[in-house]
């Protein structure tokens, strides 16, 4: 029996890292690491980072300053911390990262995680591993499931990767460069990890991937399978009663996913689909291989599919070349569209893609500028999409306690954070509710009628 000891885990970026992050913990959970929400009582410390802005990398480094001084702080009491740095920076900078940071102790990339168990070895033996091999063996095959314990403790509602990795090389990403050429795993190994989450009381999984809409991995029939095609497999495991997938590329939004909007119940309206921009000279210049009409075409299909779906975005303004005129068109497209929220950047040249060699790139003045204007638009978007939700009545699935004593914060279908007063026990259920508020970015509401006796998450399984 290993003797315990404590891990603190923190996760910048994407969802996938936070998938990602939970799956170390577990890979580490049989060598006696339990997960602490402290860092200064750790033994182990992983920053999972994330490389897609200039801003993300840099926040690990003012990390590994504070880690530092606790790691002294500790060693003045004679107690050891070994300090780990994963994911994307990890990846792109490698050495360079212990050359800036002497106190690392390990750096491995994201197809590396699991090795963990032996790279930690040599950490602390003080060899001061660094691992940024793309292997050709699948990480997941050794990757630890999570115990039913870990899986309650997470929640209702849980993130599984199925595909990973870019092959579009959109001129202003990192992503084929720090998670590596396009792969999928394979239908039977994502439904016996959905099933084995599912039977410790999920009820809403969300496939994740760079890409997921590019999926194609080896289906029941030795095939490749289609993201629709997973997706009617996933949504007929018994206990899971919610789907969603993110991130999806317009290219890949194919007729057989698009109709799978209005032929799957459990598959949620919401979708997130980045745009990027309004402009057909930034998208060309970006490499999307698509168009503003193309993107509009696809989103009345998706429509007609689905009429109340909930369409959320990316963009990023002041890519290099980026003139006023682009910028009107990414407004306005917001305008024609009516996105339900979305995520808006800066353009960050980041190393070794192309578009930070190109030349007019846009100053900071200009960037900012349009941001905030881009913000006032989506902001008023969304808030025009949630007044419309006012009165109506819709299925909440409650994930946790509100931020008052007898409340409960549930996400709508369309991805909402709802207030409902309720009991704790009904942490878990699908409850029909009615929106009696709105107030900022927020839903209140009242439950519309007494719940159904579903198992909560607290009993599921027992
Ligand atoms: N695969 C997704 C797609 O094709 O849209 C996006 C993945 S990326 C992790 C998430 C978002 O980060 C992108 O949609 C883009 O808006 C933003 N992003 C990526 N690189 C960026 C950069 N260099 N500067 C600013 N934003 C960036
Ligand atoms: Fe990056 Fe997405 Fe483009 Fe791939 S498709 S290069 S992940 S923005």
């Amino acid at each position: 029996m290993n003797e315990s000891r404590k891990l603190f885990v923190k996760s910048f970026g994407c969802q996938m890292n936070v998938y990602d992050s939970r799956r170390m913990a577990d890979t580490l959970a049989p060598q006696g690491y339990v997960e602490t929400p402290a860092a200064d009582d750790a033994d182990l410390v992983i920053l999972n980072t994330c490389h897609i802005r200039e801003k993300a990398a840099e926040k690990v480094y003012s990390e590994l300053g504070r880690v530092r001084r606790l790691k002294e702080a500790a060693a003045a009491e004679g107690r050891r911390i070994v300090i780990a740095v994963a994911g994307c920076v990890a990846q792109a900078e490698g050495e360079e990262i212990i050359r800036r940071a002497p106190t690392v102790d390990l750096v491995f990339g994201p197809q590396s995680y699991h090795r963990l168990p032996q790279l930690l070895a040599g950490a602390e033996r003080g060899d001061k591993p660094v691992d940024t091999e793309f292997p050709l063996d699948d990480k997941f095959d050794h990757l630890a499931a999570p115990s039913t314990a870990a899986v309650r403790a997470r929640g209702v509602s849980a993130f599984v990767t199925v595909q990973e990795g870019c092959d579009k090389f959109c001129t202003f990403c990192v992503v084929p460069y720090t998670r590596g050429a396009e792969v999928s795993r394979p239908v039977d190994k994502i439904l016996a990890e959905v099933a084995q989450l599912a039977s410790a009381g999920v009820r809403e999984i969300t496939l994740l991937g760079q890409n997921v809409n590019a999926y194609h991995g080896d289906g029941l029939n030795g095939r490749p399978s289609s993201l629709a095609q997973l997706l009617e497999h996933v949504s007929a495991i018994d206990g899971v009663e919610r789907l969603r997938y993110t991130t999806s590329h317009p290219r890949d939004m194919d007729g057989h996913l698009i109709a799978a909007h209005g032929a799957l119940p459990k598959l949620m309206p919401q979708l997130h689909l980045p745009v990027q921009s309004g402009s057909d000279r930034v998208l060309a210049a970006m490499k999307r291989r698509h168009t503003c009409a193309d993107y509009l075409a696809i989103v009345s299909r998706l429509r007609a599919a689905r009429p109340d779906l909930a369409l959320t975005s990316d963009f990023i303004v002041g890519f290099p070349g980026e003139t006023e005129a682009d910028f009107a068109q990414t407004l306005s497209l917001v305008g024609e569209v009516g996105f339900s929220g979305a995520f808006s950047f800066k353009y960050s040249p980041r190393p070794g893609t192309p578009g930070a060699d190109l030349p007019d790139q846009v100053d900071e003045e200009t960037k900012s500028e349009r941001l905030h204007r881009l913000q006032t638009a989506i902001d008023q978007s969304q808030a025009e999409f949630n007044r419309s939700c006012l009165g109506r009545t819709f299925e909440v699935l409650f994930e946790k306690p509100g931020r008052y004593t007898s409340q409960l914060v549930g996400r709508s279908p369309y991805l909402q954070p709802v207030q409902v007063t309720a009991p704790a026990a009904m942490i878990g259920e699908i409850a029909a509710v009615t929106i009696t508020e709105v107030a900022s970015n927020s839903l209140f509401g009242t439950l519309a009628r007494a719940p159904a006796r579903e198992p909560s998450l607290a009993g599921a399984g027992a």
